[in-house]
């Protein structure tokens, strides 16, 4: 079994936001309580004896909250050392996706989420229907992150298997997708940081925080099928963010050493 953590990042409606993002990270069962434990490790490292200390991004980042009294060189440490976790990560059994979509006057609001959600489900269900094609028959369980998503999660519930039906992507989902909260489980922290990365990639041209992990999104023969821009139909010209770039250089990213 492989869960999917999913958190966003971005408005779907407030018009200040070009993108909306949807991101998270697959896991498989038996590597759930090690990506945790590498994550208590680094709360271990900076905030000893302290109780669990939540990993948000962007106030991490910014300094706000429990994070106003920290130094910025501290946060920017933990920021690359949450990072590092995930770059080192299980492989096969951690796998990273992302929907970047450019908002426009065709797809705003809950469309866009709708559309996201889509996106990242059939690429999931993408995967586990590889990974029963090497004999490693695998089923798929999806947790959102609790928060904006709980108005949507009444009718997301009801409405799943019709809408999963609809888009042909339930084949290898056991259930209705689960609910929970950021602060309760370190694998919605995960979520978090990658939707924030994929975030500050697009909507403010800044790779800091995702260019370490750039090759954990879902990669098969050097193509990023884990990592999606999508555009709208309007826009012109060459993109050169990873997803694009990597679309016409297989094996490739566009981004620092790695690339
Ligand atoms: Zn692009």
């Amino acid at each position: 079994m492989y869960f999917l953590y999913l958190d966003e990042s971005g408005n779907e409606s407030d018009p200040a936001d070009r993108f909306f993002v949807l991101a998270g990270a697959a896991v498989f069962e038996r590597v759930t309580f090690f990506l945790s434990q590498s994550l208590e490790a680094v709360q271990t490292k900076h905030f000893p004896g302290l109780p669990p200390v939540e990993f948000h991004a962007s106030p991490i980042r910014t300094g706000r909250g429990f994070w106003r009294n920290i130094p910025e060189v501290k946060r920017l440490e933990i920021l690359d050392d949450i990072a590092d976790v995930i770059a080192n990560a299980n492989e096969p059994g951690v796998q990273l996706f992302a929907a970047a979509i450019e908002k426009s006057s065709a797809l705003y609001g809950e469309d866009v989420v709708l559309h996201a959600t889509e996106q990242i489900l059939t690429r999931f269900d993408k995967f586990l229907t590889k990974r029963n094609e090497i004999n490693d028959p695998q089923r798929g369980l999806v947790v959102f992150a609790e928060g904006r998503f709980d108005k949507r999660a009444k009718v997301w519930v009801n409405e799943f298997r019709q809408l999963g039906t609809r888009w042909g992507v339930i084949k290898n989902l056991s259930d209705i997708p689960y609910f929970a909260s950021v602060k309760e489980t370190r694998l919605l922290q995960v979520a978090d940081f990658v939707a924030h990365s994929v975030f500050m990639l697009y909507e403010r041209r800044n790779p800091s925080l995702i260019h370490k992990f750039i090759h954990r999104f879902n990669l098969r023969d050097g193509t990023l099928h884990g990592l999606r821009h999508f555009r709208p139909a309007s826009s012109t010209g060459p993109c050169d963010c990873p997803a694009c770039y990597n679309w016409n250089h297989q094996g490739r990213f566009g981004l620092g050493s790695r690339a």
